[in-house]
């Protein structure tokens, strides 16, 4: 069969047995209806390419709610449908299964949201960003496994090369700029050279995307193995200073995101490290009109306002002469990635060793001796109590009380005359 790439083998081989099941069930119902059913998206890039995707994603050129409703009676699990787009997810215990209507899309003006119509498998691959992401596998039973590569994405994955489908398509939709810088770092791939000329030529077409938008996008670089390597490359373009102008990206980020890596702190969200590096240099008013725009969350938006701040406030902790407890006093409150980003990139070498202490050690401690323990010496619930826990933990970030002995020996000296003699 010249001409025809017969992928079969590399699905049974490369994806779990129980959706290989579950595509040949669904090839095997749409071919007697004279519907066609294809495998679509970064699953069938990956598929050629040797990389694990368990992402899978089928189209219909049909009415998929209605196929994955009768496949659910077939293969019961749970159905998520959203008749608005003609889509319906399927979630068994281990796998999922996203199923869309085929369908093509126009958008009215750049940036815009686009208009879309029930079509073809071959308009439903036209309308996506890049031609290795716009092959698709035939799971009708008779053509069961076949590429249906219309757009030369086959050849772009042995060219290693990003190519949109079309020259407006940067203008359709500018946050494919970020997904292609993505794709071409994450795979070690080049962005073609026309691809590449349009991409430079539409840079400015990034503002007519919602901040939501580039934000997700933003997201899913964030969320790649090596982010620095597409932030540089955006550095490079001219994309990033899109986020803001003041962004730089450079000084030494690649370093600081390898640095981040191994951190590995409990609790620390890397991604909200790697961001809180990104805007390290940013003035306090810069940094509030980056959350601005992006619309970051409440907790995105904290990380970043105490990295900012603590940055300010880095002069207080340039005194070799501190005690822990005042490190802790002054480091208390910020977000842990705030501090980690302060220790990955600020410049002074004592403030850096006090903010390594925090993040080890520091944040962690806690007198043994609790407000329980207190009431029972006597000490009623209220300021007084809480006083005394502060001073507790105090001395023992200061090395002055290490055992609960130690603690309980200290409260009695504080209390003096307000001792009562209960036991501890
Ligand atoms: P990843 O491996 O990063 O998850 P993916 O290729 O699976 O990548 P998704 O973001 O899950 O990408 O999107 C699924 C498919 O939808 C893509 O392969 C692409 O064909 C299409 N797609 C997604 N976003 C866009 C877009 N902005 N413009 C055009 N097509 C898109």
């Amino acid at each position: 069969m010249s001409g025809v790439t017969d992928l079969s083998r590399k699905i049974e081989k490369q994806l779990p047995g129980e959706l290989v099941g579950f595509m040949r069930l669904a090839g095997g119902m749409v071919q007697g209806k004279g519907q066609q059913l294809c495998l679509v998206g970064g699953v069938v890039r990956d598929l050629l390419l040797g990389r694990e995707n368990f992402d899978i994603d089928i189209v219909l050129e049909g009415d998929a709610i209605d196929l994955a409703r009768e496949l659910s009676d077939l293969k019961p699990g749970k159905i998520t449908t959203h008749p608005r787009f003609g889509t319906a997810k399927l979630q068994w215990d281990h796998w999922s299964v996203d199923l869309t209507t085929a369908r093509a899309e126009t958008y009215a003006w750049p940036g815009a949201l686009p208009t879309v119509r029930p079509a073809a498998i071959r308009d439903d691959l036209f309308r996506r960003d890049f031609t290795i992401n716009a092959m698709a596998i035939e799971l009708n039973s008779g053509r069961y496994g076949r590429l249906f590569d219309v757009y030369g994405g086959q050849n772009d994955l042995k060219q290693k090369h990003v190519r949109v489908l079309h020259e407006k398509s940067f203008i359709d939709d500018a946050t494919r700029i970020w997904r292609g810088l993505r794709y071409e770092q994450r795979l070690g791939f080049r962005l073609e050279p026309t691809t590449l000329r349009w991409l430079k030529r539409d840079i400015a077409c990034l503002d007519t995307v919602s901040g939501d938008r580039i934000r997700c996008e933003l997201e899913l670089v964030l969320q790649e193995a090596y982010p620095e390597k597409i932030l540089n490359r955006a550095r490079e373009l001219g994309v990033l200073s899109r986020l803001h102008p003041a962004l730089q990206g450079d000084r030494g980020l690649a370093e600081k995101f390898e640095q981040a890596r191994r951190m590995r702190l409990p609790g620390l969200s890397l991604i909200g490290l790697y961001l809180a590096l990104l805007a390290y240099f940013l003035t306090r008013e810069e940094n509030e009109r980056l959350i601005s725009y992006l619309r970051l969350c409440k907790s995105a938006a904290r990380t970043l306002r105490d990295t900012i701040d603590l940055k300010a406030r880095l002069k207080s902790l340039d005194d070799p002469g501190l005690t822990p407890s005042r490190v802790y006093v002054l480091l208390h409150g910020y977000s842990t990635s705030a501090v980690a980003a302060n220790f990955l990139a600020g410049d002074s070498p004592v403030a850096c060793r006090y903010l390594d202490l925090f993040l080890k050690e520091l944040c962690y401690a806690k007198p043994t001796f609790g407000g329980e323990d207190l009431k029972k010496l006597g000490v009623s619930p209220g300021p007084r109590l809480k006083e005394i826990l502060d001073r507790l933990l105090e001395a023992k970030l200061d090395g002055q009380a290490i055992t609960k002995q130690d603690e309980k020996d200290l409260v009695r000296r504080w209390l003096g005359g307000e001792y009562s003699g209960g036991d501890a």
